[in-house]
């Protein structure tokens, strides 16, 4: 199963694509993941960049603005040239505009494989504004929790090296920069409903503000791809 997650930030596609990951065996590739574990000084398997565009995107990050396109499409190619991504993937962050979108199709056609489906969360400004107030992080195992609707469970604080004692507010999950970001998901991000439509792989499933409804309405949607595709 290929797939690509698409919504605003907060609107939950994180956590979808996580629990995706695990239901299909496949890994979930967050490309905002991958760029804070740059930022804490973590390589990437399979490159390695130079410190001064570490510290760039750590500037970029920090300021809800986008890392550059080269490089999140280097990221990107050689992410999903590891083993891990031989049956499948989750992208979880990108692409995030046209040309990223552009790209990966090619990358795609390059290695001879296509998307099953590009799946949308979709919720309303108002109730993601209020969601980021409540998002934390867990700086030791780079998972995402929520004061309200998501604290760790004994198995995620078991397999974190600190026991997810320590949970903090992202630099960007401040509002000033949730409101910038969520600028730029219309007037960027949102270009990429159209560009999928017509290819004829979006769906969209309303973010709900209990997870199990999403959670059943994501599975929903998602079965007929599956079984298109076990029948392929
Ligand atoms: P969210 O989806 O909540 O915005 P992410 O964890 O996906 O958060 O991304 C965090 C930050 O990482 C983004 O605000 C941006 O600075 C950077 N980033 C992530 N993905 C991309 C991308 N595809 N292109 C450019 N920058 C990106």
């Amino acid at each position: 199963m290929r797939l690509v997650m698409l919504g605003a930030p907060g609107s939950g596609k994180g956590t979808q694509a996580e629990r995706l990951s695990k239901k299909y065996g496949i890994p979930q590739i967050s490309t905002g993941e991958l760029f804070r574990s740059l930022r804490k000084g973590e390589q990437l398997p399979g490159m390695s960049l130079p410190q001064e565009v570490i510290d760039e995107i750590s500037s970029l990050i920090n300021n809800g603005c986008f890392v550059s396109d080269d490089i999140t499409i280097q990221v990107i190619e050689n992410r999903i040239a590891l083993p891990d991504c031989e049956n499948g993937f989750i992208l979880d962050g990108f692409p995030r505009n046209i040309p990223q979108g552009e790209a990966l199709d090619a990358l795609l056609k390059k290695h001879s494989i296509h998307l099953d489906a590009v799946l949308e969360i979709d919720v309303p400004d108002d109730a993601i504004v209020d969601r980021l107030s409540g998002r934390r992080y867990c700086p030791a195992c780079g998972r995402t929790y929520h004061l309200d609707a998501k604290m760790p469970t004994e198995e995620e604080r078991a397999t974190c090296p600190e026991g997810c004692r320590n949970l903090i507010q992202r630099d960007d999950d401040k509002p000033e920069v949730v409101k910038k970001r969520l600028v730029t998901y219309h007037d960027v991000t949102e270009h990429l409903k159209p560009y999928y439509k017509e290819q004829g792989k979006l769906i969209t499933v309303v973010g709900r503000k209990k997870l199990e409804k999403t959670i059943r309405d994501v599975d929903r949607a998602l079965e007929s791809i599956e079984k298109n595709r076990i029948e392929a």
